[in-house]
């Protein structure tokens, strides 16, 4: 095989891929733990964690053997027919959520996908709202994926313009506004689908007690709280899914991203069985979902962040970096945010672009992503070590401070 080099690869992806991302100008062609390494042997540490797909680190031995092992006996069977690893994750899934019963996707646009129907379907089978009218309370800000019905109620025109048209039903009122949802409340309305930590919008965190008092408005107007844990779950935040700070019970919880231990597509919404009870055979579905070499790939990922107890990792070296990242002196920063290893840094407007900033990073060693303009997230995989930190903060005030 041709061994190209990082000028020529990234030339071919320009020529032949479609141009729906502007990467950082880094090829990655290897990787371990929080290591990736470029095709010229320049090493670097990964602060984006594939958007927080890869919480266990890259290839974690024991995700991989469960991958390899896995392939070598079964891999596809759609759910025509049972397979021996779906209903021993299902359970597995189950325990870790404390829900009654799962449903398997791939793709975390698809899990959402599969929670806003559940939401609907709920609506006209259980509350007894009337057919086509059901509404979901959705934020501003809010990212949830790339379908078409999901980018109808993004408020980033990014996303969502020349898509149209769109999908209705959906109640968009700001994030962090109890009394707005309060209002957008209404007979119709079956359901609130929120991101706990919003991720994409640059880490916003909501009021303490946000989600506790959606938890409340749901519960009071028999309404289903539906929370997307795919970038804040899975220990990312300090919490093996980031509603638990609050110590509320969401009806429905979606699941992604690091469900698949950073190798393999894997996503999930859980509930009970008053909620999830509500499809038939033939009624959704994916040929991919609940296929045995994921369910073998995501048991091992659930391990692993049990057994090296990487919620408790993810809070406290969570704090330890964002306190160093506060304590820094800069005038390019306004202000640091996040929970556990989930941080943005938020700069100062004078400060110009954060692409300035993630490409001296990156010079530097460090891969992180600008998100909007203006905010640098932090995102290491939960592996990470102190010095790890350490020597990443040197990087980081020579840059910033
Ligand atoms: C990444 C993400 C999604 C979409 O997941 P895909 O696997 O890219 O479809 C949905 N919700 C949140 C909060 C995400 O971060």
């Amino acid at each position: 095989m041709t061994a190209y080099s990082s000028e020529q690869l990234m030339e071919m992806e320009h020529t032949y891929g479609a141009h729906n991302y502007h990467p950082l100008e880094v090829v990655i062609s290897k990787a371990e733990g929080i290591w990736v390494e470029d095709p010229e042997g320049k090493r670097y540490i990964d602060m984006l964690s594939a958007y927080s797909a890869v919480n266990q680190g890259h290839r974690h031995p024991v995700i991989i053997k469960a991958l390899k092992d896995q392939a070598d006996i079964l891999t596809l069977t759609s759910r025509a027919f049972f397979n021996d690893k779906w209903p021993v994750f299902a359970k597995k899934l189950c325990d870790l959520t404390g829900k009654e019963m799962v449903l398997p996707m791939n793709t975390g646009a698809e899990a959402v996908e599969t929670a806003i129907k559940t939401m609907r379907k709920w609506g006209y089978m259980v509350k007894g709202v009337e057919k086509e009218k059901a509404e979901i309370i959705v934020f501003t800000e809010n990212f949830h994926g790339r379908t078409s019905t999901i980018i109808s109620f993004s408020t980033d025109p990014v996303a969502r313009d020349n898509y149209g048209p769109y999908m209705p039903g959906f109640a968009i009122v700001p994030y962090n506004d109890l009394e707005a949802v309060k209002r957008a409340v209404n007979k119709n309305t079956v359901g609130i689908l929120v991101e706990p930590i919003q991720g994409e919008a640059g880490v916003v965190v909501p009021n303490d007690g946000f989600m506790k008092g959606l938890s409340e408005i749901a519960k009071n107007n028999n309404v289903l709280l539906a929370a997307d844990e795919i970038q804040t779950g899975f220990a990312r935040t300090g919490k093996m899914f980031c509603f638990m700070h609050e110590g509320i019970d969401p009806d429905i919880i979606i699941m992604g991203k690091a469900l698949g231990g950073g190798v393999f597509p894997v996503s999930a919404i859980a509930a009970n069985k008053n909620i999830l009870g509500v499809f038939q055979p033939g009624t959704h579905g994916s040929t991919f979902g609940g296929n045995p070499l994921a369910c073998a790939v995501a048991m091992a990922a659930i391990d692993v962040l049990v057994n090296e107890k990487l919620s408790e990792r993810s809070h406290e070296l969570g704090n330890y970096f964002k306190k160093q990242l506060e304590d820094m002196k800069s005038d390019k920063i306004e202000l640091v945010r996040g929970k556990g290893l989930l941080i943005g840094v938020v700069l100062k407007k004078s400060a110009g672009k954060a692409r300035i900033y993630t490409t001296k990073l990156k010079e530097k060693g460090l891969l992180c992503k600008e998100t909007h303009d203006w905010i640098i997230r932090f995102a290491p995989p939960l592996v990470i070590t102190k010095e790890d930190i350490d020597f990443a903060m040197k990087q980081i005030r020579e840059v910033l401070a």
